[in-house]
């Protein structure tokens, strides 16, 4: 169901960050704890990519959303410390980056929680959602209902936002085609992808907004991480893909905190029913 977004905006735009550091690297192969230049591909987030986002968030006047894994804020406080600072969202985004087990649920739920206390210590309590894998569990629903959480940003099965069943949590459905790791993600021994030119997913990335935006009523929702779009060439072209989406009128930039508050009171309206 599209949404009538603040000040008669056409289109509400979502920068989302998540910020795995060296936890994915650990998640795919716990092996590489002793693999340090492996793991210095995540280090760089922290580093170089997070300070390069923080700083361009602020010469464009911008909010974020930055999901971060809780073993990542554990080993990083300074960097979640900063971007909370800064007055940007912390999201939770699991405690190891590792797909939930669903036969192991009282595991994910201590991961999960472990996660909420050291985001809460740093930051503030997490009320939004992102799994390490954009993937649920039956545990995952009933965790984030039970936590208080506002919204999921994971599914992929609609263009507009909508309130899981039977929940006022909202989905902000995410997409491949509006993250940067299918353009981006290369590493030895597995995702062996030949890497290309930044300008490939600016283009893109315009042409799906442009689509969004024509429709109306739709978040743009782009999933980055400063680990991969945090190189210079990709920071052009991500401060390209904000000058882009700035010269359209009407165009709300907002927190999914904020995004997913506007579209839960209009969702939970009794006159409207779930639809496409
Ligand atoms: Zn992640």
């Amino acid at each position: 169901m599209k949404i009538a977004w603040p000040n008669g905006a056409r289109i509400a735009v979502a920068l989302t960050f998540d910020v795995d550091a060296e936890s994915t690297w650990l998640g795919w192969d716990s092996a590489n704890a002793r693999r340090p230049g492996v793991l210095s591909q995540g280090t760089y987030s922290p580093n170089v990519g997070v300070p390069a986002i923080l700083d361009l968030l602020h010469h464009e006047r911008l909010p974020a959303t930055f999901f971060v894994p809780g073993l990542d804020a554990d080993n990083h406080p300074d960097t979640v410390r900063a971007i909370h600072r800064a007055g940007h969202e912390v999201g939770h985004h699991g405690y190891e980056h590792v797909r939930a087990d669903p036969d192991d649920p009282a595991g994910e739920e201590r991961s999960f929680m472990r996660a909420i206390e050291s985001l809460t210590r740093l930051a503030a309590r997490p009320i939004g959602f992102r799994s390490p894998s954009w993937d649920f569990t039956e545990k995952t629903l009933e965790l984030l209902k039970r936590e208080g959480f506002a919204y999921s940003s994971n599914f992929m099965d609609r263009l507009a936002c909508y309130l899981h069943p039977n929940t006022d949590l909202v989905e902000l459905p995410v997409h491949w085609i509006l993250d940067d790791a299918p353009f981006f993600l290369f590493g030895l021994g597995r995702n062996q992808r030949p890497i290309q030119p930044a300008s490939h997913a600016l283009e893109i990335w315009k042409e799906e907004f442009e689509g969004l935006y024509e429709l109306g009523g739709l978040p743009y929702v782009m999933t980055m991480h400063p680990q991969l779009t945090g190189r210079p060439s990709r920071m052009r072209a991500l401060a390209e893909l904000i000058a882009f989406a700035k010269r359209h009128d009407h165009v709300w930039f907002a927190t999914c905190r904020e995004i997913a508050e506007v579209a839960r009171a209009e969702l939970s309206r009794p006159d409207r029913q779930p639809a496409s």
